[in-house]
């Protein structure tokens, strides 16, 4: 459903991506692990046209894009089919848990707003904030800060949500009711790309475990093949260090 072939990106001439290839199934759950400047990032960002691939081909459900002759239409496509989760949430904070998830419905899919805010409720429901619907982002904790964003990127009914480190900015105490969150996504078989530190959930929740080192996917497997019996020395040696 989603394939990336040679996706390549650089940055003052030095190749952060470097010819990522990549096929992703439908409700597949990938999470890609990595040493911190490796392009774990900038590939996410990359498939949502947050940064301007300088080669490649993308297939995103029915939108097949060259990324050198990317049309804004092209790219406002891309957008509609990857939601995304950022790190540090990116909520407005002068609206409400409700106004966020609404927003890019009104915005991106024009939706009457009070379709919009109808839907927003469902999934303030589904992650289980129906009683901060009024509440902004300020008087949230981390944890639902998150999950807000996770309902935001819910909303889209986007091909694929891209998960960039979605727990490293939590209090450590956050940090399960936004992986519960994820999982329970999982199980409905919401097709994701997990960007993360957490082994853990990798273990329990990946169907497939991406390695990236340098701007390359070194290694990939079911987790179990991944942790157990890594076959390149540089996943051996990242894993000794974070398991
Ligand atoms: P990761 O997410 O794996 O830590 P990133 O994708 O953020 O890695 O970054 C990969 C490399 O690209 C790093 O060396 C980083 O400094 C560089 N980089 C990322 N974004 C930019 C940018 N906008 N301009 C210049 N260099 C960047
Ligand atoms: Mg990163």
């Amino acid at each position: 459903m989603i394939q990336i072939a040679n996706l390549t990106k650089r940055f003052a001439g030095t190749a952060v991506l470097d010819g990522i290839d990549l096929d992703i199934e439908q409700g597949e759950i990938i999470v890609v692990i990595g040493p911190s400047g490796t392009g774990k990032s900038t590939l996410l960002r990359c498939l949502n046209f947050l940064e301007h691939p300088d080669a490649g081909q993308l297939t995103l459900g029915d939108l097949q894009v060259d990324v050198t002759r990317a049309s804004r239409r092209d790219i406002l496509a891309a957008r509609r089919r990857t939601a995304f989760v950022f790190q540090n949430y990116a909520l407005f904070a002068n609206k409400t848990a409700l106004e966020n998830i609404a927003e890019g419905l009104i915005i991106v899919n024009r939706w009457p707003k009070d379709k919009a805010h109808a839907r927003a409720r469902e999934i303030l429901e589904r992650i289980g904030l129906a009683d901060k619907a009024d509440a902004y982002p300020a008087s949230l904790s981390g944890g639902q800060q998150q999950r807000v964003g996770i309902g935001r990127a819910m909303a889209a009914q986007a091909e694929v949500i891209l998960f960039d480190e979605p727990t490293s900015s939590l209090d450590p105490e956050w940090v399960e009711e936004v992986l519960g969150l994820m999982k329970q996504l999982a199980a409905e078989r919401q097709t994701m790309l997990v960007v993360t530190h957490e082994m853990g959930f990798a273990q329990d929740v990946a169907d497939r475990v991406v390695f990236m080192e340098g701007g390359r996917i070194v290694e990939q497997g079911p987790p179990a093949q991944l942790f157990q019996s890594p076959q390149d020395p540089r996943t051996r040696d990242f894993l000794r260090k974070v398991l």
